[in-house]
């Protein structure tokens, strides 16, 4: 303190000793002020922390400090936390694997079950660190509320149940592709699709597996892979390979799992695969009768004229002749109507068995309709048509044709024309043909003209 104005001032010898006293105060003041100032700083910064930290005595385990965090994690007031026994603050079903991991001295997180003041209890993570503490060997732990991120945990493994659960059901095959074209996941639908036992049996083969062959593999990358990058999603049908190296058709819907554009197929592509082997077999079952006689079981009169044609335009291309063969069966209506109509019908079907067997694999025979038929010969010219015909009409008119109604003699009357320069198309070709025809018949039938 100064001395007052009105106060003697002290001798010499006692004026140093005063000023030494309050050199001596402001020291411990400046120190009392930093002490002040550090400990602030450390309790706001324990204190600031998401974590609960207790220091433990390490001989008897009871709390000597804690932040504020713990107290309000815990729900204690410092009072009552100061003293707590390290287990008090651990549920029961915890307590056993925390005093061996304090015994142990384990310095690495794990988890526990923590118990309130209130009973309720909370998943936490927690570690701890021995360390010397005003003199006093005590265990420094921090614990850390995880409830949190154990209900994401949940919600996700929930999420991924739901996710496995909906996978394994689906009744149409799933086909999960990783880091290129490595199988990582199929369901059982799909494993049922490609003849293995067991969708593990599938797990890590290469996808070219499920490839008929090499060709057909790279040209299902090089036609459809682009367009999945381009995170399209893609539909398709293609033909691939069962465990037992059978085709199977399929339709097939890809995407990439990667959203971004251009996606990184390596991530993942999800198939959904079908099998439409019955949808295939019965188009082409359609197919087939849609281009077919019912009666005799050759091409019928469109099919026929579009196959000419399309030989016709080839022929345009790299030339060559062609004929075609026009054929009548000769007076049928009276076939029909001393035998009857069934009888006419097995002489149609004798007819068109017979004549396909003295054609070529080339030649295209179709019935036109009734009892008319044609004949087109790629490669032939007028004189190799006339050959064939007569060998038909020879054929068919040198065998009967046995019904319950008794043996027919079938005759046939053939018109034949050609063309060298392909220009017009084969309805022109077919009415040449059908003018020597008529002249076949006005001749006496079963006999061959050509124009
Ligand atoms: P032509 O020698 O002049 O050709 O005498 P045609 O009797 O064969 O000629 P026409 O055209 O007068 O008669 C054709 C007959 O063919 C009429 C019809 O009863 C018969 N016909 C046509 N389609 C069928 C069929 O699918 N089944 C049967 N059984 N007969 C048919
Ligand atoms: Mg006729
Ligand atoms: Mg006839």
């Amino acid at each position: 303190m100064p001395p007052s104005k009105n106060q003697t001032p002290p001798p010499p010898d006692q004026r140093s000793r005063v000023e030494q006293l309050e050199q001596e105060v402001a020291r411990l003041k400046a120190e009392r002020d930093r002490t002040r100032k550090e400990l602030e700083e450390q309790s706001a910064l324990t204190d600031a922390s998401f974590e609960a930290i207790g220091f433990f005595d390490s001989r008897d385990l009871h709390c000597v400090a804690c932040n504020n965090t713990a107290l309000k994690i815990y729900g204690y007031t410092r009072e009552e936390f100061l003293g707590k026994h390290v287990l008090d603050l651990v549920a029961p079903d915890s307590r056993e694997l925390v005093s061996q991991k304090i015994e142990n001295n384990v310095q690495t997180a794990y988890e526990l079950t923590a118990i309130r003041k209130d009973g309720a209890t909370f998943p936490a993570e927690v570690h701890g660190k021995k360390i010397i503490y005003q003199g006093v060997p005590v265990r420094v732990s921090a614990l850390r509320d995880i409830t949190r991120r154990k209900n994401i945990e949940l919600e996700l493994q929930h999420a991924l149940n739901e996710q496995e659960v909906i996978f394994a059901n689906t009744k149409v095959g799933l086909m999960l592709l990783r880091g290129g074209r490595v199988v990582a996941k199929v369901n059982q639908a799909l494993a049922d699709l490609f003849g293995y036992d067991t969708p593990e049996e599938m797990i890590g083969l290469d996808v070219r597996d499920l490839h008929l062959d090499e060709a057909r593999y790279h040209t299902f990358g090089k036609e459809f892979y682009g367009a999945l990058e381009d995170a399209a999603q893609l539909h398709i049908e293609y033909q691939l390979r069962r465990k037992d190296g059978s085709p199977v058709w399929c339709r097939l819907s890809g995407q990439a799992v990667d959203l971004n554009a251009p996606a990184d197929l390596k991530k993942g592509v999800l198939w959904v695969i079908d099998d439409i082997s019955r949808i295939k077999d019965e188009e082409q079952r359609l197919r087939a009768l849609a281009c077919t006689d019912h009666l005799t079981g050759v091409h019928n009169r469109r099919y026929f004229l579009e196959l000419a044609e399309r030989e016709m335009r080839r022929r345009r291309r790299h030339g060559g002749q062609c004929a075609l063969l026009l054929i009548d069966m000769d007076r049928f209506k009276d076939v029909n109507d001393r035998l009857g109509h069934p009888a006419g019908d097995a002489v149609l079907k004798t007819f068109a068995r017979r004549c396909c067997g003295t054609l070529r694999e080339v030649d295209i025979f179709g019935r036109l309709g009734g009892e008319e038929f044609a004949v087109f010969l790629p490669g032939t010219d007028l004189e190799g048509g006339r050959v064939a015909a007569e060998r038909i009409r020879h054929r068919v008119s040198s065998l009967d044709t046995r019904t319950p109604e008794g043996n027919i003699c079938a005759t046939v009357s053939i018109g034949v024309a050609s063309t060298d320069h392909p220009t017009a198309g084969v309805e022109d070709l077919i009415s040449r043909a059908d003018k020597a025809l008529y002249r076949a018949k006005a001749l006496g039938r079963d006999r061959v003209e050509t124009e």
